[in-house]
């Protein structure tokens, strides 16, 4: 993509968010790679090295050898304060200081959209979030960091302190449902935007991917900001084929501009 071509297309989406009024922007794991976070395609986000037979939900409950490598495994991946949201992340909250964006949909579990503070209650996390863990059997939510230093004191599968029941990394795993009342309200804001915009996505895994569906059906606008081909490009108002931190950079810069 040349650099004349690049600005046209930059130029044609800064309008098309000037123009609208109920923005969606769905982000996916192209986004998070330009932090440092390897591309894994898949729920949770986290197989790419292991085999997913291993990893699935139906294992972690009954299974304690496979419990036993998954909380190691979710605990090597989780890195507190070190992972950073980089451009695009912040201006997609620059988007919301503008009053452009109604909510971020992402299949990332790495929370650095609420990171470059995107309020949390804007973000929909499809695939659940590695910020948290849960209580199977109470519902209690633990902050992952807290966890993380039991486990690091040597636990090697800790369990709730309220109710001694199991503890789960409060991500999707293989075999697991997507948590039913973000699913809702992200079709719902899905269908209701009239600009939907795709990050770093390539719209394979489902149901994430049916979201922009819904828009498009719905009569949103479609712009895609991905490096390589997704199935829905042919409705795409605005493909670009590029990184997305300076895409999303150049392009909130053209907003301002633009309204000066
Ligand atoms: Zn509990």
């Amino acid at each position: 993509m040349d650099s004349r071509e690049l600005e046209i297309l930059t130029d044609r989406a800064a309008d098309l968010i000037i123009n609208s009024e109920r923005i969606v922007v769905f982000t996916g794991a192209g986004i998070s790679t330009e932090s440092g976070i390897p591309d894994f395609r898949s729920p949770g986000g986290l197989w790419y090295k292991y085999d997913p037979e291993d990893f699935t939900y139906q294992k972690f409950v009954s299974n304690p050898d496979t419990r036993r490598k998954q909380w190691q495994l979710f605990s090597e991946r989780f890195q507190a304060g070190e992972v950073k949201p980089n451009p695009a992340h912040y201006a997609i909250a620059e988007m919301d200081r503008l009053g452009k964006l109604d909510c971020v949909i992402t299949q990332n579990v790495d929370g650095l959209h609420q990171k470059a503070e995107v309020p949390d209650g804007k973000v929909f996390e499809l695939h659940g979030s590695l910020r948290w863990v849960i209580c199977l059997s109470c519902g209690r939510r633990y902050p992952f960091e807290q966890i993380k230093t039991r486990l690091d004191k040597g636990e090697e599968m800790p369990d709730c302190e309220a109710c001694h029941g199991m503890l789960k990394p409060d991500v999707v795993l293989f075999g697991e449902s997507l948590p039913e009342k973000v699913l809702k309200e992200a079709t719902f804001h899905s269908y209701d935007s009239d600009l939907f915009i795709v990050i770093g996505s390539t719209l394979i895994i489902y149901p994430a991917a049916y979201m922009p569906g819904y828009a498009a059906d719905a009569g949103a606008k479609l712009v895609i900001i991905n490096l390589s081909p997704t199935p829905m490009d042919h409705q795409a108002s605005v493909l670009i084929r590029a990184k997305a931190g300076e895409t999303m950079s150049a392009i909130i810069k053209r907003v301002k501009e633009k309204i000066g």
